[in-house]
């Protein structure tokens, strides 16, 4: 092949390489940036509670400090403090491990009525300290079979139960709902809490990412349980919404794929006699 005009062509091809080197650049210059995002937002969280708990321990060793019953209390935050900071290390580890694919998908076949019926039962002690009820809404019989990683996926359900008490309402309700969609399995958990302005909504599920920062910080958690969620549930190619309404409460929702149920056993070829 002969070009008509091969000093164009070299110009052209030059411009797209230039083109693809300039998009390499911009995604690292991203990527980069991601990370330096990362490690302050981990020293910020990290220094919260660190400070607090140095902030107690003076306070306690100050000379002036005679009052036993102070003292006591002033333990007690920074202990509440210091599992804050194991919390955090806990998440960590676990999305930087979910993110290298360090722990795979453990894919099995299980009845979701019986996993999601072991979570809600794990929870109750919990809910009764918020003074919230949690509610099975079951629908169906135990039948429905899942095709998941069942620890991932009660971690999952672990996660978004505590959100919605957490953030729930006192006297309040936590539903646990579960909707046949023929292929997929839909899992809803629904509050009655204080909700999350619309505006949020897009960034719920970016680590460390906070509605109201001082009341969710004073509530607890490490910032990273959406996160986690989010990338579990992707993790198996299914998807996750939330819906809320500000001061009224908030649905969180996730897809698993339906496994086939147990076809009966193939008959058995006739014996000759
Ligand atoms: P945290 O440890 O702060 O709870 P998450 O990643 O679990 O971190 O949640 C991120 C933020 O999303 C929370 O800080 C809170 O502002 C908001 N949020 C999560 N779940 C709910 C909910 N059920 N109701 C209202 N706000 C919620």
């Amino acid at each position: 092949h002969v070009s008509a005009d091969p000093i164009n062509d070299v110009e052209h091809e030059v411009k797209e390489w230039a083109a693809q080197k300039k998009d390499e650049i911009n995604e690292l210059r991203k990527q980069e940036k991601f990370r330096r995002d990362f490690l302050s937002n981990i020293s910020h969280e990290f220094k919260t509670p660190l400070f607090a708990i140095q902030g107690y321990i003076d306070a306690i060793q100050d000379d002036d400090l005679e009052d036993k019953d102070m003292a006591r209390q002033f333990l007690q935050k920074a202990a509440r403090n210091v599992d804050r900071l194991s919390y955090l290390i806990k998440d960590l580890d676990e999305i930087s491990k979910l993110e290298s694919g360090e722990i795979p998908i453990n894919y099995s076949k299980f009845k979701i009525n019986d996993l999601l019926r072991e979570v809600i039962e794990a929870s109750e002690m919990k809910a009764k300290q918020h003074h919230i009820k949690l509610i099975f809404k079951q629908k169906y019989d135990d039948s429905i079979l899942v095709y998941a990683d069942r620890q991932k996926i009660s971690q999952v359900l672990i996660n978004l139960i505590d959100n919605s008490l957490k953030y729930g309402k006192e006297g309040g309700n936590t539903a646990v709902s579960l909707f046949d969609l023929h292929e997929q399995v839909l899992v809803e958990i629904t509050d009655d809490g204080i909700g999350i302005e619309e505006k949020f909504l897009p960034r719920l599920f970016e680590r460390f990412f906070r509605t109201d920062t001082s009341r969710s910080r004073q509530i607890g958690g490490s910032g990273l349980g959406l996160a986690i969620v989010k990338h579990i549930i992707e993790a198996h190619q299914q998807t996750i919404n939330v819906r809320s309404t500000e001061g009224l409460g908030s649905t969180f929702g996730f897809t698993l794929q339906k496994a086939k149920q147990n076809l009966p056993f193939p008959s058995l070829p006739t014996l000759k006699s």
